[in-house]
This record gives structure tokens, C-alpha cells and sequence, in this order.
């Protein structure tokens, strides 16, 4: 998960307050901690910390954070310890001083096999951070080596397996890049002065005011100099890095991204409401209302409600100050957090019969205690429907789901699910119907439904992802 976000000012030295922008409105991807690391030409400053994005840099710290060129991190603890240590950006020192900075989002599965050469080649790392990793191996074939820093990143991606989007700055340059399976978003844009950002997600680059908005190809890396921006396509250069196919994360379009962004050549929202709408026509029975569990699955429920044409309304009401209860270590609290998050509306549920509409289930914790809650108000009967295949494998490209050995999929099969939930019908998107409703199903990763892993992981102990 994680978002990043860089932006190069031509004219003004504060490119930075221009990446507090994107990465607040990226903040759902990542409340853990954020920072900003920014250029002015000879040297790079950096700012971390712990929370969210706008209460942790302040003014002070965006005077100090001064430059064209900034690039930022908001961080999603998946595996790695939760402080300051493991928040990007990182800047790398070298004798001439801090002048190459990094924030990448995605998950890398040669890490060890990556990290143990460069170790051998005397390369010391401060973290077992994936960004770290990209970083340094970038630095070292560029200074060491002698290469360009634009064919030490395609060697990057001859060697280097997984998912990452990423940013780079090498003292007044910026490089943006993306693996070549192109698993997490990553889009550019341009502004009428000729400012260019980047960032995750395009709902962040709608508030750049960009006039002109694409995705970073896949093995595409843009250069942004001083003086103007080009775009390497993976077959240029002398070092070509192969890639076989995409593999897009569906999950990002089904829970992950914000509603408002485009991912992958498709609108979240859309992707949503057809999902709803495949799941609508599983069902022939009447129901009074359909309800979302907020906001995730909002659109499914639209697009099933207005399928079938049962009012839709929301019964559920989220409260947003509760950060994410699924990372919380232990169950109880977990448990708790549900309960903290979701209250229902009084007398709403009396006596009805309600599909309720959620994304996905991991563990069943949400889900289960949400059943409870609305039959405790009432509810005559709970069709759950969910918009999305059981999750019966990890993700090892960037999404943080739990160990197989927890997900409720992988230990019970769906009678089992709804009777442990205590629903009165369960239903889940066949993974067909989610690949009709995207544009290029086969670009999709399908790994956490299907256990079909585009890449294997080649070593155990992995790096912390983000
Ligand atoms: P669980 O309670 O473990 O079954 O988690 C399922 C709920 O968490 C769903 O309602 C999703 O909206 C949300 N969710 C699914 N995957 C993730 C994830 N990787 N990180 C955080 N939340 C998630």
C-alpha cells in the first residue's frame, strides 16, 4: 500500500507545500507516518514523521523543506517495525553530501538475493526498507559503477522482482518510474507553467491542476531535468529489461483506490458500480433496502441497488476519526475497533430484509461483527454479497493481507463463512465476473483469489514492503 508524490516547481522554491497537497489527498493509502524529502539542486532536506501528513509538517518544516523539487511518502505499515526508521523518503549520503532521495510504494520479492549482492559489493543498508533497497542499488551502479542513472534504473528492473512505483532524485533531477508489470498506479501530469507532478493516485493530480494526465508506462522512466522532461520507454536504451506481461493490482480498483481516481485505464467508481451490478444479477429474490458497508463499498451497493432496484440507503454510519482496526495486532481489539467504527441509524433496520454490501472479507472480522450489529437492531434478514472473489492467498506485491492461515477463505468454504457469520445468504463475485468488469483482464493480477503468483518469491525473509 503506501502513496508517494513529487512534484518540480520551474519557477518557485516550494515544490514541497505542493506535495503536502498530494500526499493528504493520497492519505488513505497510508496514516502510519509520511515524509518529505526536497532539492535545492545541491542538497537534499528531509522531513519525517509519525501520523498523518498535515499534522506532521508543519510550516516551519515547509520553509526549512525549501527547493523545486520535493518528493514524499505516506507509509502503510505492512511488515517492518512501525517508526520513524521505516518511513521513506530516504535520502542516501555520499561524500558529496545528501543528494539522492527515494519513495517507492510496492513490494519486493528479491529483496534478500538483491540486498545480499550489493552487501558483497559493500553497499550498507540502515533498513530492511524496499524504497532503501531501490535507492541504494541506483546509487551504486551510478557512482560506483559509472553508469547513467537512468540505465542503473533499467538495470534496476532487469534484476530487481516485484511491484514498485517509485520516485528519485539525483540532486536537480527527478526520475519517475515503475516496474514493468506495472502492479501499483503510478501517473503524471503536466501544469500550464510547465510544473510536473506525479503522484499514486489521480485524484491527488487533480488538485495539481494538471492539463494533461497519464499513467507511467509500465518499465517507462520519465526524467525531469532543469530544463525539460522526457520519457524512456522500456525498449530504449542499451540495457532493455524484459517484461513478459502486466499485471495490474485489482485489488486497487476494488478496495484500495479512492473512488475518484483513475487506475489502470479504467475509473474506480465504474469498476465499482459494475462489480455491483455482476452481483445483482446473481440474485432474484426482493429485498427492502441495500446497504453499504461505508465507504468502501458505497459503489458496489449503488451499482447492485440500482441493478435491481432496491432503495439503496445508508443504514451504517463510519466514524473517520477511527484509523484502520484491520492492522491492530490482536483480535479483541480488532473486534473492538469494528464496533467503535460502524453504528447503525435508529429504527432503520426494524423488520427489514437487507443485502448488505461489503468489498471483501479478509478475516470475517468486520463482517461478522457488522451481521450482529444490524440484526441487533432489527433486521429480519442479512444477504450478504460481496464484491469481490474469497481472499485465499497473501499479496506479496504491496497489499497487506494477513498470512493464508488467517484468512477466513483459506479455513472455511462459503456455507461455512456465512454460518459462522451468521448471515442469512452469502454470496462473493466470481473471479470471471470481476475480470468483465475491467477493460484488459489479462493485465490483472488475480493472486490473491486464485494463488496464480506472477512472480514467485525467491527468498523467505522478505524486506519491509510499503
Ligand atoms: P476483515 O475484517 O479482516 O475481514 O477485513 C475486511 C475489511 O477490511 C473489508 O471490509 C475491507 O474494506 C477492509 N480491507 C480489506 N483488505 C484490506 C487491507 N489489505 N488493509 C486494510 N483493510 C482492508
Amino acid at each position: 500500500m503506501c502513496g508517494i508524490a513529487a512534484y518540480y516547481s520551474r519557477n518557485e522554491e516550494n515544490a514541497a507545500a505542493s506535495v503536502v497537497t498530494e500526499l493528504y489527498a493520497q492519505q488513505h493509502r497510508g496514516q502510519e507516518s509520511g515524509g518529505i524529502a526536497a532539492s535545492n539542486g545541491r542538497e537534499i532536506t528531509v522531513r519525517k514523521a509519525m501520523g498523518y501528513i498535515k499534522e506532521g509538517i508543519s510550516g516551519e518544516d515547509l520553509k526549512r523543506l525549501s527547493g523545486r523539487l520535493a518528493i514524499g511518502h505516506v507509509r502503510y505499515p505492512t511488515r517492518g517495525t512501525s517508526d520513524l526508521a521505516m518511513t521513506q523518503p530516504y535520502v542516501i549520503e555520499t561524500l558529496s553530501g545528501p543528494i539522492y532521495a527515494i519513495a517507492s510504494n510496492g513490494d519486493i520479492v528479491n529483496y534478500e538475493e538483491v540486498a545480499g549482492e550489493l552487501r558483497v559489493k559493500g553497499v550498507h543498508f540502515s533498513s530492511k526498507n524496499d524504497g532503501e533497497l531501490l535507492g541504494r542499488f541506483i546509487v551504486y551502479y551510478h557512482e560506483r559503477e559509472g553508469m547513467e542513472i537512468a540505465d542503473a534504473i533499467r538495470l534496476l528492473m532487469r534484476r530487481i522482482k516485484g511491484a514498485y512505483s517509485a520516485v528519485f532524485i539525483a540532486r536537480d533531477h527527478l526520475y519517475i518510474f515503475r516496474d514493468g508489470w506495472g502492479f501499483r498506479p503510478l501517473t503524471i501530469g503536466q501544469t500550464a507553467d510547465g510544473d510536473v507532478a506525479a503522484a499514486s493516485e489521480s485524484c491527488a493530480m487533480d488538485l495539481m491542476r494538471c492539463e494533461n494526465m497519464r499513467e507511467v508506462e509500465p518499465g517507462e522512466v520519465v526524467v525531469v531535468t532543469p530544463s525539460k522532461t522526457y520519457f524512456l520507454s522500456a525498449e530504449d536504451g542499451l540495457i532493455k529489461p524484459v517484461f513478459p506481461i502486466r499485471r495490474h493490482c485489482v485489488f486497487e480498483l476494488i478496495y484500495f483506490a479512492r473512488p475518484d481516481s483513475s487506475q489502470f485505464g479504467e475509473y474506480v467508481y465504474d469498476v465499482r458500480h459494475k462489480i455491483g451490478a455482476r452481483l445483482a444479477a446473481y440474485d432474484e429474490f426482493d429485498a427492502d433496502v441495500v446497504v453499504p458497508v461505508p465507504d468502501s463499498a458505497n459503489f458496489i451497493a449503488m451499482g447492485y441497488a440500482s441493478a435491481k432496484g432496491i432503495p439503496f440507503n445508508m443504514g451504517l454510519i463510519r466514524n473517520h476519526y477511527v484509523g484502520r482496526t484491520f492492522i491492530r495486532p490482536d483480535q479483541n481489539s480488532r473486534d473492538e475497533g469494528v464496533r467503535q467504527k460502524f453504528n447503525p441509524l435508529k429504527d432503520f433496520f426494524n423488520n427489514k430484509r437487507v443485502v448488505l454490501v461489503d468489498d471483501s472479507i479478509v478475516r470475517g472480522t468486520t463482517i461478522r461483527k457488522l451481521v450482529r450489529m444490524v440484526k441487533a437492531v432489527g433486521a429480519r434478514e442479512v444477504y450478504l454479497r460481496i464484491g469481490s472473489p474469497p481472499v485465499t492467498h497473501s499479496c506479496y506485491y504491496g497489499i497487506d493481507t494477513p498470512d493464508k492461515e488467517t484468512l477466513i477463505a483459506n479455513l472455511m468454504n462459503v456455507d461455512e463463512i456465512c454460518a459462522y457469520i451468521g448471515a442469512d445468504s452469502l454470496k462473493y463475485l466470481t473471479i470471471d465476473d470481476l475480470a468483465k468488469c475491467v477493460k484488459q483482464s489479462d493485465r490483472f493480477c488475480y493472486a490473491c483469489f486464485n494463488g496464480n503468483y506472477p512472480l514467485p518469491r525467491t527468498a523467505e525473509q522478505r524486506g519491509s514492503a510499503c
